[in-house]
């Protein structure tokens, strides 16, 4: 997948990722080859950068290599400081190996780089060893645009499913299947849909729980009673989020399917303990709930199918409460777009909301509480270009790069 590399485009990251042994690099490597070989040396020279983190595979310096021999020369940096270093004017693509080994700053530098229109292919690992998110990949997959999950093959003899989880053996790391990985009897899964507000979100989840409630009557799953039909999914929606209707969740275009409303994590593992019919677990906006990353982490341990909708990020552009930590957890990532009500012309990625002043509309104001539950009247969505947050404090690289661009 991936964005065409439109030169008219804006700036955008695309990051590869996923287990070790997942292939990341290979992609890396024949993305940038491709280019090189499309264009003439001058102009790859000048406009592209290729770059790794020395510790991304320390026995091949100066090169990104790939577990299956292939390789390419980069640049190697330790810090994001050593990074825009290499920058310049004429910068128009980043090519990086090992973003999740970068120090704190590689996040708001990849974002200044995206302002000002690079495109930045990526590669990183999600999650250690332990299961736990690495360095600062929930920053970097809440700015991430295009999502390019690779799947490794379970190295359990005699399994070869598909591996989104790494762990350590001896002094070595291998790719293990979601099943083996969390030693479940079923396979635990989770698919994350984001995107600003208005982009559809709802839609997905609705339509996803009744295609799983048509295949799981058709499969039932067997309890203590013998074969249960009821109930078979479970939909969780914050009790706050009382929108259209309590117990119920609504699309924008009037679908709806019955959900639960819960105030604490505890009602949803209590619910799930009664209903142990329940093949399927629904959250809709989670970004709404009470430390939803610990209760995400044990729903997969217990080996459940997860879909989840929510925004990524709040109004302001920072990453909202736990949704950035639960990106590292998914194994599919679906971002939607909206339509920029403002330029009319990008797609949308933000949420932009407003307050009334004066009787006028205005962009509502950085320290502003977060969490506001509203429609149309207070949000809308907008592409990046477009989004404004008054007060917001400055991103030191923004300015490191503007020096850039004029000398
Ligand atoms: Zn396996
Ligand atoms: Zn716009």
């Amino acid at each position: 997948m991936g964005r065409s590399l439109m030169p008219l485009n804006p700036g955008w990251i695309e990051l590869i990722y996923g287990c070790v042994k997942s292939g990341k690099s290979r992609a890396l490597i024949d993305k940038i080859n491709s280019i090189k070989n499309a264009i003439d040396e001058e102009k790859f020279e000048k406009e592209f950068l290729v770059v790794k983190h020395p510790l991304d595979d320390k026995e091949t310096q100066g090169k990104i290599s790939s577990f299956d021999g292939k390789n390419i020369d980069a640049i190697e940096c330790e810090t994001a400081k050593d990074l825009v270093e290499h920058v310049t004017k004429h910068t128009k693509f980043i090519f990086l190996s090992g973003v999740h080994l970068f120090d704190r700053d590689i996040v708001p530098l990849l974002k200044a780089l995206v302002d000002i229109n690079v495109i930045i292919v990526t590669t990183g690992i999600n999650l250690t060893a332990k299961g736990e998110p690495y360095n600062y990949m929930p920053q970097i997959m809440t700015i991430t645009d295009v999502y390019d999950i690779r799947a490794g093959e379970c190295f359990t003899s005699g399994c070869g499913e598909n591996a989104y989880r790494s762990i350590k053996v001896n002094d070595h790391f291998e790719p293990r299947c979601m099943k083996c990985y969390y030693k479940t009897e079923k396979t635990p899964d989770l698919v994350v849909v984001t995107g600003p507000m208005f982009s559809q979100k709802t839609l997905e989840l609705i339509a996803k729980t009744k295609e799983k409630e048509r295949k799981l009557e058709l499969n039932p799953v067997k309890n203590e009673d013998g074969f249960m039909n009821k109930d078979i999914s479970a939909i969780f929606k914050w009790s706050e989020d009382k929108r259209y209707d309590l117990e119920k969740i609504v699309s924008h275009d009037g679908n709806s399917i019955n959900a639960i409303p819960i105030e604490s994590n505890s009602q949803v593992i209590n619910y799930l303990k009664i209903n142990k019919q329940v093949g399927f677990v629904g959250f809709d906006e989670i970004q709404f709930f009470k430390d939803p990353y610990p209760l995400i982490k044990e729903l997969l341990e217990r080996g459940y199918p997860i879909y989840i909708t929510c925004l990524k990020e709040d109004f302001r552009g920072e990453g909202f409460g736990d949704v950035p930590k639960i990106l590292t957890l998914a194994n599919i990532i679906i971002s939607k777009e909206a339509y920029c009500t403002r330029c009319q012309k990008q797609p949308a990625t933000k949420t932009q909301r407003f307050i009334i002043k004066n009787g006028i509309k205005t962009p509502a104001n950085y320290n502003d509480p977060v969490i506001l539950v509203g429609g149309k009247e207070s949000y809308t969505s907008v592409c990046r270009s477009c989004h404004w947050v008054p007060e917001k404090s400055e991103n030191k690289y923004d300015n490191i790069l503007k020096l850039k661009q004029i000398n």
